[in-house]
């Protein structure tokens, strides 16, 4: 049975094994039985299903998530957590932890040889300092994923739903909503963990999409023109796109495809909605293949 949501058995643990937090590696451990039952719940595990645990720390959402699910692994960076993991997860045979940087993981191999290639299920409670990259690796890899569970910085989490017109709405929010339907589960305050973070948290489900909402000819091309348009922030778009330098056409041409979007040449970025993007990347795609023809 699941122990360790109870602060009491994740005190004995970390005395048992001298276990010092390192911050470096964003460590702070869930001690709330009822946050963890409402991520399991979320992530909607079913017996079938393989789960990827992304930072399981001393092992308490594995426990949970190894009595919901057919399979689980569960990537861990910091060694000192390996002998502990042994320990507190000997009670399941459907577990296999690795010792690993997540960024340096081959998943779409792991979805394969756990999952047949199958859409895979990814719950965590995120490392902070690398919520972003994992994200993006995980869409952008192409690996098979249902959904992503994970608890993430508040601020983050409302970034992933944002829309134009907000000061938190970004390439964040236009990527996760390319590829998925985000929605908020919980927010969760800093005294549900040990040691307590200095900022807010909160649960979000990324439900992949089937199909992308919106037709591109290019998905590369796509999230290059919205990095541009971000990447400064107070420029207008056609600047942003110009200064950028990765697209074959000149200013003139860039200024053509603003206009033919039907937009005002001094618009910005973070106006343009997730379909304006796509219209937009379309065409200077087709800019871009009429001049090198
Ligand atoms: N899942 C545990 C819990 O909820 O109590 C721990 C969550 S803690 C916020 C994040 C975990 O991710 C830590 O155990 C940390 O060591 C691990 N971690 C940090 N960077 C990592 C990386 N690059 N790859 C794999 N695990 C990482």
């Amino acid at each position: 049975m699941a122990t360790l949501g109870n602060p009491k058995n994740t005190i004995e643990i970390l005395q048992k094994y001298h276990f010092n937090f390192q911050k470096k590696f964003g460590q702070n451990f869930l001690i709330d039985t009822r946050v963890l039952e409402e991520i399991i719940e979320a992530a909607r595990i079913t017996e079938d299903d393989f789960v990827l645990e992304i930072g399981p720390g001393i092992g308490t959402m594995t426990q949970y998530l190894c009595e919901a699910a057919r399979s689980v692994v569960a990537v861990e960076i910091d060694t000192n957590l390996i002998p502990i993991l042994k320990d507190t997860l000997s009670a399941y045979h459907n577990v296999e932890v690795l010792n690993a940087d997540i960024l340096k993981v081959d998943i779409q191999k792991l979805a394969q040889e756990h999952n047949g290639g199958r859409p895979i299920k990814v719950v965590a409670n995120l490392p902070y300092y690398i919520t972003t990259p994992i994200i993006m690796g995980l869409f952008e890899s192409h690996v098979p994923i249902d959904s992503i569970t994970i608890m993430v910085q508040k601020e983050v989490a409302d970034r992933m739903q944002e829309g134009p017109g907000s000061k938190e709405y970004g390439a964040l929010s236009l990527a996760v909503q390319y590829y998925a339907k985000p929605e908020i589960v919980v927010n969760v305050p800093p005294s549900c963990f040990m040691p307590q973070p200095k900022v807010g948290s909160a649960v979000i489900r990324l439900t992949r999409h089937e199909q992308p909402p919106v037709d591109v000819k290019s998905e590369k091309l796509l999230f290059q023109v919205i990095r541009a348009s971000f990447n400064q922030r107070r420029k207008t778009l056609a600047n942003g796109l110009n200064n950028f330098g990765a697209f074959s056409i000149g200013k003139e041409q860039i200024q053509q495809c603003i206009e033919e979007l039907g937009v005002s040449a001094n618009i910005r970025g973070e106006a343009l909605s997730l379909e304006q993007f796509a219209d937009l990347s379309n065409i200077i795609y087709d800019k871009q293949t009429q001049k090198s023809e």
